[in-house]
């Protein structure tokens, strides 16, 4: 009974102590030049939005006003929820790829680190992880856990641990690094057993989501983007696995047979997708089973290749590959354009720098055919329903992201880029007033 006295006061000390540290959010009122919700056909025109602990409250064209709350004068301003990048690689960059046997998981963490910060301030308030690039710790895990704390700015992080990949798949790095060399690496399974394994793995370390390799891709040494890297039954029994867990998965697929196989074991999106049949972006469609294109990583790259202007920055295997995919992926683009299929906007960034502002994904998504409204809920309100997010529009209730834009992006879409506000969990971290 004293020990059970002591625990509850110390059980009172301690929230007592949290309620100290944890600071109270602000009560905001933010006047907006014009606001698009992240749902609406159209911008809403000059707007107020009332955030309160962390939240919308209000949103109209006057919002009440409490006692001690603080104006945001964005009133030359576009504003509209934060971004959503629903594939992104925080450990990752071209230094990594160049240099995966010798980085260890404390240089990782330092690029992670870096990479929470830019992507933050190019007003990403949401990215989901799609690829831990360490080969034996759970390095994203920790970035979200410092996010969380505040113990260092960036983005709320959906972390989908390491990209489960077969042997010689495309995240399997002993192929990347040097024939012959073996490798202890987590993430690396087959068959239906060893798959249930590594799924388990992932759990027990945390993970948000799981992710796995269906096909070949374009980087990978020893693979090609329509080799399969599992059999229908080991795709089942993975998600199957996942499932049981509560984790929704995600894949890596650029062949259709890959995406069909995924899209027949239950995944919830398919990433790259960039051979897809007219048929399978229907199947998809009719499952709503989300696509996630990464265009700025794919299509451009074919758009230029297609041109002539080969990427010499890439081995001759994957400039090769560049070559003979290039006009697939961009009829399959204008396929996925004049698709009813539910797009998630993903940047794939850490394949390639952090200096390039993930937001070119929405003018990259356009220029493929897709409209302004697709392109801006796809990075929005489509994203945050693919992840199951109380965020991605301005709504009472949501989750106060927000970011400000120096036009209007129905416009011109590529205001997306040319961000000067932004706002996560109702805490301002950019703003260039
Ligand atoms: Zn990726």
């Amino acid at each position: 009974m004293r020990m059970m006295l002591c625990f509850c006061l110390l059980l009172l000390v301690l929230s007592a102590t949290c309620t100290v540290l944890a600071a109270p959010k602000q009560t905001l009122v933010i006047l907006a030049g014009n606001v698009w919700d992240g749902l609406a056909d159209a911008p809403q025109g000059p707007s107020e939005i009332l955030v309160v602990d962390g939240k919308i409250a209000a949103v109209g064209k006057t919002v009440p006003r409490p006692d001690g709350a603080k104006i945001v004068d964005l009133s030359t301003k576009f504003v509209m929820p934060g971004f959503i990048d629903a594939h992104i690689h925080l450990t990752g960059g071209s230094k990594v790829i160049a240099n995966l046997a010798s980085l260890n998981d404390a240089a990782l963490a330092l690029v992670g680190v870096s990479a929470c910060e830019k992507v933050l301030n190019n007003g990403f308030t949401t990215v989901r992880d799609a690829g831990d690039f360490s080969i034996v710790a759970w390095v994203v895990g920790e970035l979200k856990k410092a996010v969380d704390a505040g113990d260092i700015k960036g983005p709320r992080i959906i972390n989908g641990g390491h990209m489960i990949s077969a042997i010689g798949g495309h995240f399997d790095f002993g192929g990347m690094i040097r024939n012959g060399m073996t490798m202890d690496q987590v993430s690396v399974a087959e068959g239906a057993t060893g798959l249930k394994r590594a799924v388990h793995n992932e759990a027990r370390h945390g993970v948000d989501w799981i992710k796995f390799a269906g096909s070949g891709g374009f980087m990978s040494p020893s693979d090609g983007p329509e080799d399969l890297s599992y059999s229908q039954e080991e795709m089942n029994a993975l998600v199957a696995a996942a499932r049981d867990l509560g984790k929704p998965v995600f894949v890596h697929a650029y062949g259709d047979e890959a995406v069909r196989r995924a899209a027949l074991a239950g995944v919830r999106s398919i990433e790259h997708g960039s051979l897809s049949s007219v048929a399978t972006l229907e199947m998809l469609a009719s499952k709503g089973i989300y696509l996630v294109p990464t265009q700025i990583a794919v299509v451009a790259n074919a758009r230029e290749t297609a041109k002539g202007n080969l990427n010499m920055n890439v081995s001759e295997i994957t400039r090769e590959k560049n070559i003979k995919y290039a006009p697939r992926v961009l009829e399959c683009a204008g396929n996925v354009a004049k698709s009813n299929v539910k797009i998630a906007l993903g940047t794939d960034l850490g394949t390639y720098d952090f200096t390039v502002n993930g937001a070119k994904e929405f003018g990259e998504m356009v220029l493929n055919g897709l409209s302004p409204l697709r392109a801006l809920k796809a990075g929005t309100s489509m994203a945050a329903e693919l992840l199951s997010l109380n965020a991605g529009s301005i709504a009472p209730g949501k989750l106060a992201d927000l970011v400000a834009l120096p036009g209007n992006p129905f416009d011109d879409i590529t205001v997306t880029e040319k961000v000067s506000f932004v706002m996560k969990d109702g805490v301002v971290y950019r703003d260039d007033r």
